[in-house]
């Protein structure tokens, strides 16, 4: 069974009248149930009831976090290998309809390498290479291609690209690739289709099925997450949970995180419906945290820096710094290729790095599983 018969167990109907429905005493129920969380519970923590408990829920997030992960935080930094995009997301800027005129690129390798060296001399020994969904510019062989270059600058290597067969997810292993990302971005199909207008995102199943053709590939890292803003966020944000847990299930050989991008930033063309708050964003924080006590939490610059840094104790483990959303972004090209999103946060990985450290924890370079397991070793002891 996929996870799409899964998911049809849960329609936007049923999840709704349990969010709408749920009471103080369900949320109470929620939290006192820390093994082992139903989705009955994933549902009462999202839902507006669960407002007046966040103090509580944050508690028993930041002691989950710690508990699993220790005082660190792992920073990472990703690098677009090109901006071209046959697709046309109606939220996105490199959509092929977004009306964005400025300069498209892919990398060669040496301008790749140039962009792995700078982001090496600043530290960082952990990316995420992204392109935008256009085979003919940049096919699964050269992706696989971009990871073995990146693979000689840094030991952990993870890429946010279109969706894929499971033979090339098995390509991108053999190269070196330890982690693969790939948002749904919104789980609910009519949404889905309105917004993905064109190319093979269009396939909803296709892209749904993708992490698991990763794991059974052999993916060490699989990410979900919802691009937050589509659709309804208590909504999506129960399906995200739901296929995470679905994902740990089914490739338990892989660690499976969660991310939680926002939209701001959006092409003109494009208004986004559902709008969240910071305390929303928050909220979804702490239930996916106390739903998913195991999975790592990515945070991106798309946050302000203030935002962020009140969100380092409460489940987030890492986080990029330092980012350009533009091919060559870091060395070569400057401002002058098209960038897919505006970022928020625009302080130096050194300032990021500082801040975390006077928050009590410690920034990771390094691959932070292979530093998670070093922590669960010296527990373990
Ligand atoms: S979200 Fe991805 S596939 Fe869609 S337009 Fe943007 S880069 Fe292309």
């Amino acid at each position: 069974m996929g996870f799409l018969e899964e998911l049809r167990a849960y329609p936007e109907e049923r999840v709704r009248e349990w969010v709408d429905r749920s009471t103080e005493a369900d949320v109470l129920r929620a939290l006192e149930r820390i093994e082992d969380r139903e989705p009955r519970d994933f549902a009462a923590l999202l839902s507006p009831a669960a407002v007046p408990h966040l103090e509580a829920m944050a508690q028993q997030a930041h002691r989950l976090t710690r508990w699993h992960f220790g005082r660190t935080i792992g920073l990472y930094a990703p690098i677009y290998i090109s901006n071209i995009c046959g697709a046309d997301c109606t939220y996105c800027g490199y959509a092929v309809r977004s009306g964005n005129r400025e300069r498209r690129r892919t990398l060669t390798d040496a301008e790749l390498r140039v962009e792995c060296e700078a982001l090496a001399s600043r530290g960082f020994q952990s990316v995420l290479l992204l392109t935008g969904e256009a085979p003919r510019a940049v096919s699964p062989a050269q992706i696989a291609h971009a990871v073995s270059i990146a693979y000689e600058h840094f030991p952990s290597v993870s890429v946010e690209v279109y969706a894929l067969d499971q033979d090339e997810y098995a390509m991108l292993e053999e190269h070196g690739v330890d982690g693969v990302t790939l948002y749904m971005e919104t789980y609910h199909p009519e949404t889905y289709q309105r917004v993905h207008l064109k190319g093979k995102k269009k396939e909803y199943g296709y892209r749904l099925d993708a992490l698991e053709r990763a794991g059974r590939a052999g993916a060490r890292r699989l990410g979900v997450g919802a691009l937050l803003g589509l659709f309804d966020w208590r909504i999506d944000g129960f399906w995200t949970i739901l296929h995470a847990r679905y994902l740990q299930r089914v490739c338990w050989q892989s660690a499976v995180s969660m991310s939680f991008p926002r939209l701001l930033h959006v092409p003109e063309r494009f208004h986004v419906p559902h709008l969240l708050t910071d305390k929303e964003l928050v909220q979804l924080i702490l239930a996916a945290r106390l739903c998913l006590p195991e999975a790592g939490f990515y945070l991106s610059t798309r946050e302000r820096a203030a935002f962020r840094d009140r969100l380092i104790p409460l489940g987030v483990t890492m986080m990029s710094a330092g980012s350009s959303t533009r091919p060559g972004g870091y060395a070569i090209y400057g401002e002058e290729t098209l960038e897919q999103f505006e970022i928020e946060d625009d302080r130096s990985p050194e300032v990021v790095a500082e801040v975390i450290r006077r928050a009590g924890y410690d920034p990771v370079w390094k691959d932070f599983d292979r530093a998670f397991q070093g922590i669960q070793a010296s527990v373990a002891e």
